[in-house]
């Protein structure tokens, strides 16, 4: 029987396995279906602190995974398929034909960006296409880009862009958006972010980098100030390819279209209505918090993006996970 079982391994899952390895629980770390997480598609890291240089995204997991280990995690390649309650209140957790015994468990499956799907999005991934302006926004410094879109993710990513990108044109399939108001009104206020509604992207064009997207239009919005489509083309900047169909030259595009939190595979988990994991904190008298990152099951606790859509940064993923062995090492000594 384990102390703790902790899946995951992106920034959160080894950090929780480095805090619950020095406090002696020797975890057992799955490293799930994308080891070392989101990270490891990303390429240069430049806000990870203690890195005044930056640090590939691949590199850095693999120093989390070291750090974890030097003090006796012991990691297993493998995807969980299965989280089960046992009467007692231990859990199995199922990993290809093994059942593992815990009595604890940490969840940091993490999320992935939901993707558009073209095949041109996959080979252009890091040559132009992103899913993270945080993270890769400097490299379009002075670059035509575009946001897909129209929740609040895009219009993040959007103000984080039009820091540094001249003309940021943000590409919604309807014309109303899913953001909050009072993010919304920040993007629209700022002079170099455009919108181009009711429209999709169809295809990413270019071989070694990004220089254009052919676009659908499928009706002009009366929000677009201009009437007809080919007035609208000629206002952004594009050509024409066929019927309502229309190319804009463009270097960058940023995917911001939804993550979906890695919890499907598991059954009674309390979850938000977009499939986050929720937390049920607990505070003492004093309103100090006693647990921080329980979840609707005693004795399983979440870290990092599989609970979190606000902040998604690996630098908070890894905090969450420290968090999450911490409440563990409470929460074990409280039922010894
Ligand atoms: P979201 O709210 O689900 O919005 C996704 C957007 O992408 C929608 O506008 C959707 O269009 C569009 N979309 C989905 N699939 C698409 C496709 N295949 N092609 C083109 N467009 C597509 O996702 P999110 O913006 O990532 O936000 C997720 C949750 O995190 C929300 O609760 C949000 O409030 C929260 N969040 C909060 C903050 C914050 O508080 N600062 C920041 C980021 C996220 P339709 O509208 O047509 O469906």
């Amino acid at each position: 029987m384990r102390d703790v079982i902790i899946i995951g391994s992106g920034p959160a899952g080894w950090t929780a396995a480095l805090y619950a390895a020095r406090a002696n629980l020797a975890p057992l770390l799955f490293e799930g279906p994308e080891p070392g997480g989101q990270l490891t598609t990303t390429t240069e890291v430049e806000n990870f602190p203690g890195f005044p240089k930056g640090i590939q995204g691949p590199e850095l997991m693999q120093l989390f995974a070291e750090q974890a280990k030097r003090f006796g995690t012991e990691a297993v390649s493998e995807n969980v398929s299965a989280l089960t309650i046992n009467p007692d209140g231990t859990f199995t957790v199922t990993a290809g034909k093994t059942d593992y015994q815990s009595k604890t468990v940490i969840l940091s499956m993490g999320a992935t960006a939901r993707r558009l799907g073209l095949p041109s999005e996959k080979a252009l991934y890091g040559k132009g296409v992103s899913a993270c302006a945080t993270c890769d926004g400097f490299f379009f410094k002075d670059k035509n880009v575009i946001i897909v879109g129209g929740g609040d993710s895009a219009m993040e990513e959007a103000q984080v862009l039009s820091q540094v990108s001249p003309d940021v044109i943000l590409i919604h399939r309807r014309d109303e958006f899913r953001a909050q108001k009072a993010t919304l009104d920040k993007v629209l206020s700022k002079k170099n972010v455009r919108f181009l509604y009711n429209t999709r992207v169809l295809d990413i064009l270019g071989e070694q980098s990004v220089n254009g997207i052919l676009l659908e239009t499928s009706a002009v919005s009366p929000k677009q100030e201009v009437k007809t489509l080919p007035a609208l083309i000629t206002k952004f900047g594009g050509q024409k390819r066929s019927h309502n169909q229309w190319v804009l030259p463009r270097n960058g595009v940023f995917v911001a279209i939804g993550l979906v939190p890695n919890t499907q595979k598991f059954t009674g988990l309390d979850l938000d209505s977009h499939g986050y994991v929720k937390r049920f904190e607990e505070k003492d008298g004093n309103g100090v918090y006693r647990y921080f990152t329980k979840t609707n099951v005693d004795g399983v606790f979440t870290a990092g993006d599989v609970h979190d859509a606000r902040y998604k940064q690996a630098v908070t993923a890894a905090g969450f996970g420290a968090m999450a062995a911490i409440d563990v090492e409470r929460w074990l000594a409280e039922h010894e």
